[in-house]
């Protein structure tokens, strides 16, 4: 029988009212005759409201204790709604992340699937029940319960889809669809009807917190047909795949942004021969992701590395680099907070030149200091102080008229 995966984030589920209504959404399919595996997050703010009793008690708190804490958030959901199904007349049975024999690897608190044993879940659906899996949630090799990192019960769904060759992936959330920016933020965002992998990939990677980037990962390497769509409004929502159709003269996509970026610089003295790749290496070695990275060697110029992290990452980059000064062979380093990243996405880029040119000619226009660029094919990123962050990306909008085709389309 053909299966459906189906993920239903905080906000779906928030309140008991909410999982009923979710319970009925999901009856109707069951209805149709599928096999349905539903994943689901925590209800409503849950998870945050863990992490603060967590800080209440110490501000860094071992990444495995607050694996174990967190989890617990997801077990709620999937019992309270297993519970839901049954008061319907449906069968169903729950599953936590072990229970559905997802694996990890990595670090705690952002690890990685490495392989679902899906014969439990496989089981219960060749029973005819439908499966309830907690998201964001597996095992590790020792045991250990671990997280996939905040927003990822997105990836559950895609994994679990991929691993019980899923007919489609449908994430319902607060949202009707994938737009051309966050509709929170920018008022003029416009919804997308179709969006391909890549341009998917490159939004979530670049802020877009509508979906988990490794998620979007998942649906590329897998193919797998993956919708974003309303848990509150019945209609298609945004789907993502292989090859999408290029909308006329619409060389960008979308306008993604991130807050909370710090900008490292590290400064050598002039006669330094030593390799300024060696700070990454002890960074990599310690877990901490770089993004952006500008090196600086000119004539009579200190030598210099600037790169970005988040501040999520601050303390212990502060660490790190502190204890291997003499190893990586810096002067000083300087740490600029309140810094944030707006990029323009669109998979058209690559054939129109003068995209750059048209968004460095608007931010002059707006007065908009920049402090790092990083570009790829299908998109270019600007590193800006953080209170320009949603002029810019509003900004941006406009000059690449992402809302003006709302009028074609129509
Ligand atoms: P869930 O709890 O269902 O996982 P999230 O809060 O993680 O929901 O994701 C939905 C939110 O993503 C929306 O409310 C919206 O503010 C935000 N978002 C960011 N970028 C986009 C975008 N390009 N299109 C749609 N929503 C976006
Ligand atoms: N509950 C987790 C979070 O809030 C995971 C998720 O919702 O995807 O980040
Ligand atoms: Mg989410």
């Amino acid at each position: 029988m053909s299966c459906l995966v189906f993920k239903f984030g905080g906000t779906s589920v928030a309140t008991i009212e909410r999982v009923l209504h979710v319970a009925k959404r999901i009856q109707k399919e069951k209805e149709k005759g599928y096999d349905i595996v539903v994943v689901v997050s925590a209800m409503g703010k849950t998870t945050d409201k863990l992490v603060e009793m967590a800080h209440e008690i110490m501000p860094n708190p071992s990444k495995r204790e607050m694996d174990t804490l967190l989890t617990t958030g997801e077990q709620v959901t999937i019992s309270l709604l297993s519970m839901a199904l049954q008061s319907l007349g449906l069968s169903a049975q729950s599953f936590t992340g072990w229970q559905a024999g997802i694996l990890t690897e990595g670090i705690p608190s952002d690890s990685r699937i490495l392989e679902i044993q899906s014969e439990n879940v496989r089981k219960a659906l060749d029973k005819g029940q439908v499966a309830v899996v907690a998201g964001f949630q597996g095992v590790d090799s020792n045991n250990n319960i671990t997280t996939l990192g905040r927003g990822g019960s997105d990836t559950t769904a895609v994994a679990l889809a991929a691993a019980l060759g899923a007919e489609r992936c449908d994430i319902y959330t607060d949202v009707d669809g994938v737009y051309t920016s966050d509709p929170r933020y920018v008022p003029k965002a416009r919804k997308l009807q179709e969006l391909s992998y890549d341009e998917m990939l490159e939004l979530a990677n670049l802020g877009a917190g509508v979906l988990h980037p490794r998620a979007v990962e998942f649906a590329k390497n897998y193919k797998i047909p993956l919708a974003v769509r309303s848990s509150y409004v019945e209609d298609e929502g945004t789907i993502m795949k292989e090859e999408v159709e290029v909308e006329k003269d619409l060389v960008v996509r979308g306008v993604a942004f991130m807050a909370d970026i710090v900008r490292v610089t590290v400064g050598y003295e002039g006669n330094y021969k030593g390799s300024l790749v060696n700070i990454f290496t002890v960074l990599a070695d310690n877990h901490i992701n770089v993004d952006i990275i500008v090196q600086t060697i000119l004539e009579g110029v200190e030598p210099s590395v600037s790169f970005t992290i988040t501040k999520e990452n601050l303390a212990d980059t502060a660490r790190v680099l502190e204890a291997n000064k003499s190893k990586i062979g810096y002067c000083h380093v300087n740490y600029e907070e309140d810094v944030a990243k707006v990029s323009i996405v669109g998979s058209g880029m690559v054939s129109n030149p003068g995209v750059a040119a048209k968004m460095f000619d608007r931010l002059h226009k707006e007065n908009i200091t920049l402090k790092m660029v990083s570009t790829s094919e299908i998109k270019i990123s600007v590193v800006i102080p953080q209170e320009s962050m949603l002029l810019t990306a509003n900004a941006l909008h406009d000059e690449f008229e992402l809302a003006a085709s709302l009028a074609i389309q129509v």
